[in-house]
């Protein structure tokens, strides 16, 4: 393992960070905390490594007594110990929503909660890594914020950049759902609609960022990935806070580039190796869920390899829709190594996945939860998730994003004029 660690580069970052260098996925070569997301060595994606006894000095008190939101996790963050640099809406600690009615009709026997993270400022878990990746590239000297979105890391970065009043440029595929690119082009900022995937938007950024004329621009899942991807961590974290410092059983996770589900599981170890909690007998088991208009992670694995072939993405789950995931081949590993498994949902599953999760708990989400909860059913009626062991589904996104994916399925149950008579002719006197 190759170190070129330059200390002074510790500057760059707030000197309370624990976060200590960037370490390759791949051959495990270290970096000094930059903008960088690619090994000089191998290609490979880079990590954000912490100082182990710094992590390990935190206690369950000091995080109850911080804020609540995301940042009372900040002392195991690689960004933001000090409020006063942070870049954030101060998203986190959504609500952990017991699912009695959703266990009942798929046949969960055990505790069920659904973690609903559309409550976030711009309604999707989005806001957690764009908090941490901004206050990041902030405290590295960027003067713009911009990505390359599937649809919710755009509202987010947008609205980012207005509260702290820096320019941003957010990349999208010209296809998205009008209900996201409304929701971003109302922060303004400027905003691209490629013709082309995300795919085809993703590579085009990973250009730009090489040019002189974005030199100051942090592009939130290119040049300051490490950071971003730290952010989802926060998702475990919360989890494990709310039932009481305990982790559950199973997970199922959404996965576009497969990156949450990786940082959930990471987010697992280091609560148990710093002794926040104690790991649940038998370990935790993670799921991943994708649609199958765009599945390569899936197949991969019930292909039984490691090896991810990129596909064109199609279908309504539109957020999750990353043909070449970047954290493929990480997610497969977490999920073979804890004993998981993967599913994938069609769109009319898709659209019975959000109708059932909203009749049974109240909670509407986008494309990307229905995608989870139908996958959720599937595990269930497979037999790869255990009915009886405590399980945590994640909803990632609002359903008021994706009205159209409902929009023609749902309506009012009754017309009526506005008489006792007409009312009692349509039957609602019973
Ligand atoms: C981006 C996104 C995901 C998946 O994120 P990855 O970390 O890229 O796997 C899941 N759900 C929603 C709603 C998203 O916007
Ligand atoms: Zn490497």
């Amino acid at each position: 393992m190759t170190s070129i660690i330059d200390e002074t580069a510790d500057a760059a970052t707030s000197i309370s960070s624990p976060a200590r260098s960037l370490v390759c996925r791949g051959c495990g070569a270290e970096y000094p905390l930059a903008a960088q997301h690619a090994c000089f060595a191998c290609f490979g994606p880079l990590e954000v490594a912490y100082d182990q006894a710094a992590l390990a000095r935190v206690t369950r008190a000091d995080i109850e007594a911080g804020p609540n939101n995301m940042w009372r996790y900040a002392a195991l963050l690689p960004a933001g110990q000090d409020p006063a640099t942070r870049v954030t809406l101060d998203p986190g600690m959504t609500p952990l929503v017991a699912a009695p009615g959703l266990a009942a009709e798929l046949g969960i026997s055990a505790p069920l909660w659904v973690k609903d993270d559309s409550g976030n400022p711009t309604h999707s878990f989005k806001d957690r890594v764009v908090s941490v990746a901004l206050t990041a590239a902030r405290d590295l000297g960027f003067t713009r914020f911009a990505c390359a979105s599937t649809g919710n890391l755009a509202n987010s970065v947008a609205a980012h950049a207005a509260r702290a009043g820096v320019p941003s440029i957010v990349f999208i595929p010209g296809d998205l759902e009008p209900g996201k690119i409304i929701t971003t082009a109302v922060y303004g900022g400027d905003l691209v609609a490629i013709d082309g995937s995300y795919d085809d938007v993703n590579r085009l950024c990973g250009e730009l960022v090489e040019t002189d004329e974005f030199e100051d621009t942090a592009f939130v899942n290119v040049n300051v990935r490490p950071y971003y991807a730290e952010g989802s961590k926060t998702l475990g974290y919360e989890v494990a806070e709310q039932l009481g410092w305990r982790i559950p059983a199973q997970v199922v996770i959404p996965m576009a580039s497969g990156e949450l589900l990786t940082k959930v599981d990471k987010a697992f170890s280091e609560l148990v190796e710093i002794g926040l909690v104690e790991a649940p007998a038998g370990g935790w088991r993670v799921f991943g869920a994708q649609s199958t208009g765009c599945n390569p992670i899936a197949t991969a694995l019930h292909a039984g390899t490691d090896t991810i072939s990129p596909v064109k993405p199609t279908g309504i789950a539109k957020s999750l829709n990353i043909g070449d995931p970047a954290a493929g081949a990480y997610a497969i590993e977490a999920v073979r190594r804890t004993g998981g498994w993967m599913d994938h949902a069609d769109d009319d599953e898709i659209r019975d996945g959000i109708r059932l999760l909203a009749r049974t708990t109240g909670v509407f989400a986008e494309t990307a939860g229905g995608t989870t909860v139908a996958v959720l059913k599937q595990l269930v009626d497979s037999g790869r998730l255990d009915p009886a062991a405590e399980t945590v589904v994640y909803n990632t996104g609002e359903g008021l994003k994706t009205l159209d994916a409902v929009a023609g399925l749902v309506g009012p149950t009754h017309r009526v004029k506005p008489s006792l008579r007409a009312a009692r002719e349509a039957g609602l006197l019973g």
